[in-house]
């Protein structure tokens, strides 16, 4: 493999960040040698059945595909070992009849962010860097906080004072991270991460290539639990467009090598309040920075760095961008409770836009269609809390029993509707 950059396309040297020449994002390239697609598929799957704990990751299982780091330099939570769920309430609400859930919230940490930070932190620690750094609203400061503690470096994380849950607050001070709230949004807190020497401090933000080839292997995962067939749609949630981009290429990586023979279309789903991303897939031209705003913590952001290369993989993948609003975002985040699964509010993002795709078919109602969830329910309690004892239609609340018959004649009335 081959670091590169993304947009010139010139070499650039292992631990730097932007191409020297442009100031692109750097990718890593696969190389095209020849592989036995037999071989490796079977040499994936028997891994699974492996007490290694390299062998137990959802990304180094995959470690063929991947830059190589030593295996001692390793850093693994078991990352990647995610469920695919057939999604039951969320195909009744969107109109869609093959649906699936790829839970990503599954992971370690409860985020994707894990499957790209294993790289990260594997990666610098094979450098012996011993400070990693990142800006975040919220899952990659757990991620990250909670890797760097396993490889024994500090981690300092750049957070906007009041834009980040709870719940990812407490769990990123509980791995011990230093944490650091400014004034300003995610947009702000990354430009100042970014003026940080990447030879000294290790930036694991998702601008860092090591990240993305972690998180490419989400799509390795689904694949193989589908005996490597391609659904027709991929629906992921956008905000800094780092997984949009590694989903992109790990399906791209797929069927180059001959994994696969078609890979599925990406629809992008942003909020309302922050979809730079969808007026530039749009109107065409460059993005145009917005003032982000939305409830959806997790994908506010203004001014996505990942931009360029997630526009890339959406178009060469035929698929489109889209946005939903913060109510749309509630109600669908509701329903994938009611499934049985749940997920924090920016991963409902996915299963609203498709609601929305199906509305002006743009999906099929047929179609073989895979929403991503990228964040686990608990990640936002306080959010769920608050729209159950709201007057939202999908509210839950708690009922108050005034004796013991009352409580009776509720398990009544429960029992009646399965008689
Ligand atoms: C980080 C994150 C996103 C956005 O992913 P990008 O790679 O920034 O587009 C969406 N949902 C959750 C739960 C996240 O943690
Ligand atoms: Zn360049």
């Amino acid at each position: 493999m081959r670091l590169a950059c993304s947009e010139c396309g010139v070499d650039a040297a292992s631990g730097s960040l932007f191409c020297s020449e442009c100031r692109g994002l750097l990718e890593f390239r696969l190389d095209p040698a020849p592989h036995d697609v037999h071989a490796l598929r079977l040499l994936f799957k028997e891994r699974r059945a492996s007490n290694d704990s390299l062998d137990q990751s959802g990304v180094w299982r995959f470690r063929e595909l991947l830059p190589a780091i030593a295996p001692e330099h390793v850093v693994t939570l078991r990352e990647n070992a995610i469920p695919v769920y057939r999604a039951q309430a969320g195909a009744v609400y969107a109109d869609a009849t093959r649906l699936a859930y790829l839970h990503l919230g599954m992971n370690p940490t409860a985020s994707f962010k894990d499957a790209g930070m294993t790289v990260a932190i594997s990666s610098a620690r094979s450098r012996g860097s011993r400070v990693a750094i990142c800006a975040s609203t919220g899952n990659t400061a757990a991620s990250m906080a909670a890797y760097a503690a396993r490889a024994g470096m500090s981690a300092i994380v750049l957070v906007p004072a009041g834009g980040v849950s709870e719940a990812k607050m407490a769990q990123t001070l509980d791995y011990g991270a230093t944490v650091a709230a400014i004034d300003g949004d995610f947009d702000r807190a990354l430009e100042i991460v970014r003026t940080f020497d990447s030879e000294r401090v290790a930036i694991v933000n998702s601008i860092n290539p090591y990240r993305i080839e972690g998180q490419k292997c989400a799509a390795f995962v689904l694949l193989e639990s589908r005996r490597w067939n391609a659904p027709d749609w991929i629906v992921v949630p956008g905000g800094n467009l780092g997984n949009t981009s590694a989903l992109g290429k790990g399906f791209r990586e797929a069927r180059d090598l001959g994994l696969l023979t078609r890979i599925p279309k990406i629809a992008v789903v942003q909020a309302a309040g922050a979809a730079p991303f969808a007026n530039v897939f749009r109107d065409g031209g460059d993005l145009v920075p917005v003032e982000a705003e939305t409830d959806a913590t997790a994908i506010r952001i203004g001014a996505p760095a990942s931009w360029r290369k997630a526009l890339g993989e959406v178009r060469a993948s035929d698929g489109t961008v889209i946005s939903v609003g913060d109510d749309e975002i509630a109600e669908a985040r509701a329903i994938v409770g009611r499934d049985g699964v749940g997920c924090e509010p920016a991963s409902a993002a996915s299963l609203a836009g498709l609601r929305k795709l199906r509305e002006d078919d743009t999906i099929a109602r047929d179609d073989d269609v895979v929403l991503v969830l990228t964040g686990h329910v608990l990640k936002d309690s306080a959010y769920a809390a608050a729209f159950h004892a709201s007057v939202a239609r999908l509210a839950n609340k708690i009922v108050r029993l005034p004796d013991e018959a009352a409580l009776r004649a509720l398990v009544d009335r429960a029992s009646a509707v399965y008689a």
